[in-house]
């Protein structure tokens, strides 16, 4: 009876399709729309718990933030021992540009659209009023095609299918935080290699938990893990890179727990009608999407980036877009690179320089606690014109983060 109402909210939530805010008067119910899909997603993941287990999860503060930030899903005590869940609006919002993006790269065999869309939407998007350019006009659809993904049902059905169930992912892995205590309390921070035991406890019960309710985790974790992964090449993220692991890995975990249970989602009465071999073959087809996205991975080398970066054949946003990216690369020790401040910090000027507003909000971030700089040494006069570089792009958050540094050091005449 259970599994009949759960379908039943899906179908319900599987029509609510939020816009994207360009403009802040279109915040509000922007936000109002991603919260009431982060409610009914969470509301449906309780109720497909047995009582007993869903019981004590209640009890836990779900809050939703407005943060535009791309991921923000945390789990977290606060001091006084309250429980809480934060879900973003930005997660939401970049969830259903991601899945939009797939679908039309799968449907009309736009290779790598998702990945470039991500890319621009981090520059472009902004609730302070810039704009994201419409998928069809990004991926160069022809007018027919435009029209087949404006009004076709069953497009619009699958991305918004991924999105739930990416969704479901990330709420169930940070309820897993809690349910397992995985999750720390006291005022220190636990080592990297005990943050990362806490992730994969969290991943793993939210992957058991789906496959008891006869959903194969294996399409969300691979869609929230590869959204993950694509913002972490697009962010300045040692910290995160630290506490979690590898997110490819992540997702290859689930796909291959979903192929290992598959007779257990057999018994489930929503995937009557699917054939042992049907299911597994689909499994399949996913783990190698994920496994072609790891081996395109593992070409990319800094070696090849720098090439691109000096080719004078390169398109001028390539390049710009090869230094910012290998600048992470370095910040964030991926890949197999070698992690190296300093480097990161030589090629996030090179983006800078060429107009990237992200890497001029990294270099303020990097000027303002020295880190990664020159000498080792802040450096606020230079910190304080990059913020304001960045801010002058409208990117994301930059504006915040100006009036943030403005706070910390008041200009004294
Ligand atoms: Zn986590």
């Amino acid at each position: 009876m259970k599994h009949a109402l759960v379908s039943i909210v899906f179908a319900v939530i599987a029509f609510l399709s939020i816009a994207v805010p360009t403009t802040l008067a279109q915040h509000n119910e922007v936000a109002r729309q991603a919260r009431s899909l982060a409610e009914q997603v969470k509301d449906s993941f309780l109720d497909s718990l047995p009582d007993e287990e869903a019981d004590p999860l209640r009890q836990i503060h779900f809050r939703f933030v407005a943060d535009p930030t791309f991921h923000n899903a945390i789990a977290s005590i606060s001091p006084d021992g309250r429980r809480h869940i934060d879900i973003g609006m930005g997660l939401i919002i970049g969830l259903q540009l991601y899945c939009d993006a797939l679908v039309v790269e799968s449907t009309f065999s736009r290779n790598r659209v998702a990945e470039e869309y991500i890319v621009s939407t981090h520059e472009r998007l902004s609730i302070e009023g810039g704009t994201a350019r419409p998928i069809e006009k990004f991926a160069r659809l022809t007018p027919q095609q435009a029209q087949i993904w404006r009004t076709d049902p069953e497009l619009a059905r699958r991305s918004r299918h991924m999105q739930l169930a990416a969704l479901s992912h990330i709420v169930a892995h940070e309820y897993g935080h809690h349910a397992n205590d995985a999750i720390h309390t006291g005022q220190l921070r636990p080592s990297p290699a005990k943050q990362r035991r806490y992730e994969r406890r969290a991943d793993e019960w939210a992957v058991r938990k789906q496959i008891e309710m006869g959903r194969s985790p294996a399409i969300g974790a691979v869609i929230s893990n590869l959204f993950l992964y694509e913002n972490e090449l697009l962010q300045f993220t040692p910290d995160l890179k630290r506490s979690h692991p590898p997110s490819l890995e992540r997702a290859m975990e689930a796909v291959e727990e979903s192929i290992r249970e598959t007779d257990t989602l057999l018994e489930h009465e929503n995937l009557r009608g699917n054939t042992r071999q049907q299911l597994i073959d689909a499994h399949n087809s996913i783990k190698e999407i994920l496994q072609s996205r790891i081996d395109q991975e593992a070409q990319v080398t800094p070696h090849s980036l720098d090439r691109s970066i000096r080719s004078d054949e390169t398109h001028p946003v390539l390049k710009r877009r090869a230094a910012y990216r290998l600048a992470n690369m370095y910040a964030n020790g991926a890949g197999g690179t070698e992690l190296s401040y300093e480097r990161a910090y030589q090629y996030f000027v090179l983006a800078a320089v060429m107009g990237d507003p992200r890497a001029q909000l990294t270099l303020a971030k990097m000027n303002e606690s020295g880190i990664g700089t020159p000498d080792g040494r802040p450096n606020l006069d230079q910190a304080r014109f990059m913020y304001e570089q960045a801010a002058q792009q409208r990117l994301l958050g930059a504006r915040a983060a100006l009036s943030g540094f403005r706070q910390r050091h008041p200009v004294t005449q």
